[in-house]
């Protein structure tokens, strides 16, 4: 099915016309979500988007769909209960972008997690799934895990488990959400900034980052997705209130298999501080993550520190002792804001990963928080709490997915590809995975891109000076 330019081009065409039942900003996989949802329940949506489809925090996550294993420990049974059945959901509705992959739990001498109380874990999670639970756990011997990941640190090994998860690849997801919110008869809109507030909080300004052109655009309800971004656009709408996002930065760092050889994905914790982190399996790569670091200052380039990348490096060399990694070993990096509830006073780790939704103002709905496991339960919630008169809510059914475009031409046609960015980073892997980061491919994507969307020599360097330098930003942690 079509979603492209030519899409967006006559969507923006229309825009001014009649007035729409939602504006939703951002189009994050909260937005896309809620979206999705309003679209399907009859109301007239419109989604603003300043940069590409899942450009914010959603193509930086850890790229999990989990029940949420460690929210036992803080005795959030509900939040993982409702995570376990996401994920069964979402196994249905999109195989092909969500898929189990097998978790290491590890016990050692003296670490916080002892092996009964980590048997005492896995028995309570199996138990909240209930009927969507995935394989059964396994208890390990160290002998049985030093012949199943030999990379793994044995030395004071008590016991492991081996149970299921699932990975995503969650710039995807995301795009395939708001792929299905257009075929539902969403309008949406990425490179479309909002920009004010012309009367009231119904008639919006927005910019076309694309042209610079702006538009206006009116809906009955507006609902603010902006996650990381919320508070900043608050502003620019002229609400007051206190902060209610607490952005904490998690950075990931990647490594090729081959230097980093562990087969299933590892639960650990940092040997500094005793924080959660993984060991991730990602195609033909590990991944190291995350760190969770409070975060002032500007909310749009963010990167991983020197500090980032040996904080993770630490944890990485003290799991795998016989692969020790150092910083010129990163393929690549990626740093992302959780927009946590703010909760002050408590250390970022500890923060709620349960959403929040404020009504600020008889037309705007606010959502902070969340998890992308639990993006429907969310997108359910803000529209059904709208208050209006809604078809009843129907079973989607299985999403338009795709692991990975055919070809250029496939990503503008069909995926709302529109710079040579979002083609290298978040509709394919190059970005994360690629060799030399993609920076090889970079000319000969721009021109296949430059003939389908009509670009000048100006325009064609300009996107590829866009992708250079978000990679040189990558490697930022080397200066
Ligand atoms: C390091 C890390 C690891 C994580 N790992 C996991 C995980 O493994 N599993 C899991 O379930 N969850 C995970 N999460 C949480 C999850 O990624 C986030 O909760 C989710 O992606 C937030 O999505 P969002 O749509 O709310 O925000 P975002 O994805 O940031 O979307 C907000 C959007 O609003 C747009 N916007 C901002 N201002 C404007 C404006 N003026 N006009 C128009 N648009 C605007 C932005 O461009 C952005 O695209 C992780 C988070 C982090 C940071």
């Amino acid at each position: 099915m079509s979603f492209s330019h030519e899409d967006r081009t006559s969507n923006l065409a229309e825009l001014g016309e009649d007035p729409f039942d939602l504006i939703v900003i951002g189009a994050g996989i909260t937005g896309a979500g809620i979206a999705h949802e309003a679209a399907q329940r009859g109301l007239r949506t419109v989604v603003l988007e300043k940069g590409d489809i899942a450009s914010g925090t959603s193509s930086a996550s850890s790229k999990l769909v989990h029940g949420g294993l460690r929210y036992l420990e803080q005795l959030k049974f509900g939040l993982v209960a409702e995570s376990v059945r996401e994920r069964h959901l979402l196994l249905e509705m999109a195989p092909e972008l969500v898929w189990p992959i097998d978790f290491v739990l590890a016990s050692y001498k003296g670490s916080k997690h002892s092996a009964r109380k980590m048997r005492l874990g896995m028995w309570i999670y199996q138990r909240l799934a209930g009927k969507h639970r995935l394989a059964k756990p396994r208890v390990l011997e160290p002998e049985e895990l030093a012949q199943l990941e030999p990379a793994l640190r044995q030395e004071g090994l008590v016991q492991a488990c081996v149970y299921q998860d699932c990975q995503t690849n969650d710039a995807r997801l995301t795009l395939t959400v708001a792929k299905a919110a257009h075929q539902a008869g969403a309008v949406v809109l990425p490179r479309c900034e909002v920009v004010g507030a012309l009367d009231g909080l119904t008639r919006l300004q927005i910019k076309d980052r694309l042209t610079g052109t702006e538009h206006e655009v009116s809906g009955s309800q507006v609902v603010l997705a902006a996650g990381p971004w919320t508070d900043q656009l608050l502003q620019l709408l002229g609400i007051e209130h206190h902060q209610l996002v607490r952005p904490t930065q998690g950075v990931h760092i990647c490594f090729p298999f081959e230097k980093a050889p562990v087969e299933r994905a590892v639960a650990m914790t940092h040997p500094d501080d005793g924080r959660a982190m993984f060991l991730l399996p990602w195609r033909t790569h590990t991944v190291v993550g995350t760190t969770d670091t409070d975060h002032e200052g500007p909310v749009d380039r963010l990167c991983a520190s020197g500090e980032d990348a040996d904080y993770l490096l630490r944890a990485y060399n003290h799991y795998c002792p016989d692969h020790p990694l150092a910083l010129d070993d990163i393929v690549s990096t990626w740093a992302g804001l959780r927009p946590l509830v703010n909760e002050p006073g408590k250390p970022p780790s500890k923060i709620s990963r349960e959403h929040l939704i404020l009504r600020l103002a008889p037309e705007l709905s606010v959502i902070v928080g969340g998890k992308l496991t639990t993006f429907r339960v969310m997108a359910r919630e803000v529209v059904t709490g709208l208050g209006l008169e809604l078809e009843e809510a129907s079973d989607p059914g299985p999403y338009p997915a795709k692991l990975l475009p055919a070809s250029v031409e496939e990503a503008v046609r069909e995926e709302m590809c529109l710079t040579v960015t979002d083609y290298l980073r978040r509709r394919t892997l190059q970005f994360c995975t690629g060799a030399d980061q993609g920076l090889g491919q970079v000319d000969a994507v721009a021109s296949e891109m430059g003939k389908l969307l009509g670009w000048d020599e100006d325009y064609r360097r300009v996107s590829v000076d866009a992708y250079r330098r978000e990679v040189a930003q990558s490697r930022a942690f080397r200066a």
